[in-house]
C-alpha cells in the first residue's frame, strides 16, 4: 500500500503509525500539538501494561500507584490496595514517548492541523496548510472533539461526558475517587510524578458545566488541594452506549476511526488510553496485512464485549440504589466491611479483573449481602447451584 495518512498523533494514532511503519509502510502522522498535556488523568491499568510492557520499562517520568481512596457521597472512605499498580503519566510524556517510537519506526511526524478530509473518491484526500493531498488510506485518530468523520455520524450528547479539572503542582501517593449522589460520573485526583491531575467527569445529557464546576470546587476544598496558580482544563470524553459500540460505523472503504474518535472508552470508568492504543495497534496490523476489513472483528474479539457490559450497567451504577441507598454509597459501606470485596474491587480498578469474567469469581466467595449487591448492580442471575454463604454481609 502507498502512503497512509494518520490524522491525530495521540496514543491511538501514534500506535497505529508505529505498527504500519514497522511493517514497511510509508506513514505520515499529522497532529496540531504533537506531544501536549491533553486533559487526562493519565492512568494506565494493568491490562495496558501487560499488553504494552514498554509502558513500564522505560526511563520516562511516571508514577506507580498501588492504593485508591474511595469516598462515598456520605463521605465514608475506604482504601483499596491493588496487586498491580496503576501507572500514571503526564500526557506530554506519554504522547512524546509514543510519537518517538512511531518516528523511530519510520513514520514522518508533522505538526499540522488537518482542516478537512474527503473520502468520496477511491483515494481519500486530506487538507493540510491549504493544500489537498491524496493518500492510500486515511486513519482518523483525532480524538473525541474531532469533526473529521466521513460517512459516519458524530457522537451525540448522550454518548459524551464533560470533564473539567486542574493540574496542581503537588504530589500524593494514592489515587482519590469520590462519588456524588444522583450524579452520573465521579471526581478524581490522580498523582503524577510531579503534579496531580484533579478533575470531574459527568454525563453531558444529565449535567451542566456549572454543576460540574461547583462539585469540583467543593471537592478540592474538602480535600485541601490548592488550586491557586493551578492550570484549569476541560475536555469531552466519549461515553458510548451499547448501540454506539455495536452500530456506529468505524470503517469505510478507504478510512477508519480509532481511539476516542471511534468512541472506544469504558463508559463506567472513563478509561480510554488502553483502548486507544489497542485499537491503533489492531488497525495498524490489519492494514499492514492488506485486510482493513478485519479491523472491526478484531476489536470486537479484543474488547468490545467489555465496553458493552459497562454500557449496560453504567446507569444502574451511578443512579441506582440498593437497600434504599445509592449504589455507590452502599458500595463504599460494603467495601469497608469486606476484605474479599476490597480485593475484588482493587482488581477491577487496576485492570487485572475484567467485567465479563467477574461472574465466575463471584459466587461462593463473598458474603451474602455483597453477592446480592453485585448481582443487583451487574444484573446477574444467580446460578441455582451457587453456594453463596448466608448469614452476614462481611467475609
Ligand atoms: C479529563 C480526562 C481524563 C481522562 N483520564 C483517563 C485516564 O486516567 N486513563 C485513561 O485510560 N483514559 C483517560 N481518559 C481518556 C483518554 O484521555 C483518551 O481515551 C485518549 O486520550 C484517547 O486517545 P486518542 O489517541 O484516541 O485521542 P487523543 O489523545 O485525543 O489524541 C487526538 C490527537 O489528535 C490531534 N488532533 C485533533 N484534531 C486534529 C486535526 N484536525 N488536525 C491535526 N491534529 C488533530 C490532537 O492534537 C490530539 O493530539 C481521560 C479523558 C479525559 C477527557
Amino acid at each position: 500500500m502507498s502512503e497512509i495518512a494518520i490524522v491525530g498523533g495521540g496514543p491511538s494514532g501514534a500506535m497505529c503509525g508505529e505498527q504500519l511503519a514497522r511493517a514497511g509502510h510509508k506513514v505520515r502522522i499529522f497532529d496540531e500539538h504533537l506531544a501536549w498535556e491533553k486533559p487526562c488523568g493519565g492512568g494506565l491499568t494493568h491490562k495496558a501494561v501487560e499488553c504494552f510492557p514498554f509502558l513500564l520499562e522505560n526511563p520516562h517520568a511516571k508514577k506507580l500507584v498501588s492504593a485508591i481512596d474511595l469516598i462515598g457521597s456520605d463521605d465514608q472512605r475506604v482504601t483499596l490496595e491493588m496487586s498491580h499498580p496503576i501507572v500514571i503519566y503526564s500526557r506530554t510524556v506519554l504522547n512524546g514517548m509514543l510519537l518517538d517510537r512511531a518516528a523511530e519506526a519510520g513514520c514522518k511526524v508533522h505538526r499540522s492541523h488537518v482542516m478537512g478530509v474527503n473520502t468520496a473518491s477511491s483515494k481519500p484526500r486530506y487538507c493540510v496548510e491549504g493544500e489537498w493531498r491524496e493518500a492510500a488510506f486515511l486513519v482518523l485518530a483525532a480524538g473525541a472533539r474531532n469533526h473529521l468523520l466521513p460517512e459516519t455520524r458524530p457522537l451525540k450528547r448522550d454518548e459524551l461526558e464533560m470533564t473539567q479539572g486542574y493540574f496542581v503542582p503537588q504530589t500524593a501517593d494514592a489515587i482519590t475517587v469520590k462519588f456524588l449522589p444522583h450524579f452520573e460520573g465521579y471526581l478524581w485526583s490522580f498523582p503524577r510524578s510531579d503534579h496531580l491531575s484533579v478533575g470531574i467527569c459527568g454525563r453531558m445529557a444529565s449535567h451542566t458545566s456549572g454543576e460540574l464546576k461547583a462539585h469540583l470546587h467543593s471537592f478540592v476544598e474538602k480535600q485541601k488541594i490548592p488550586t491557586e496558580g493551578a492550570q484549569f482544563y476541560s475536555h469531552v470524553l466519549p461515553s458510548p452506549q451499547e448501540h454506539t459500540l455495536s452500530q456506529r460505523s468505524v470503517l469505510g472503504k478507504n478510512w477508519a476511526l480509532i481511539g476516542d474518535a471511534a468512541a472506544w472508552v469504558d463508559p463506567l470508568t472513563g478509561e480510554g488510553l488502553f483502548y486507544a492504543m489497542r485499537s491503533g495497534e489492531l488497525l495498524g496490523r490489519a492494514l499492514a496485512e492488506g485486510c482493513p476489513e478485519k479491523y472491526p472483528a478484531r476489536v470486537k474479539a479484543a474488547f468490545t464485549a467489555e465496553l458493552e457490559f459497562a454500557a449496560r450497567i453504567v446507569r444502574r451504577f451511578y443512579r441506582g440504589s440498593f437497600l434504599g441507598t445509592a449504589v455507590t454509597t452502599r458500595m463504599v459501606q460494603l467495601l469497608r466491611r469486606s476484605s474479599v470485596f476490597r480485593q475484588l474491587m482493587g482488581d477491577l480498578f487496576s485492570g487485572t479483573q475484567d467485567y465479563t469474567s467477574l461472574k465466575r469469581r463471584l459466587w461462593g466467595h463473598l458474603g451474602f449481602t455483597v453477592s446480592e449487591f453485585i448481582s443487583s448492580v451487574l444484573n446477574l442471575d444467580r446460578p441455582a447451584a451457587a453456594a453463596v454463604s448466608r448469614g452476614g454481609s462481611g467475609d
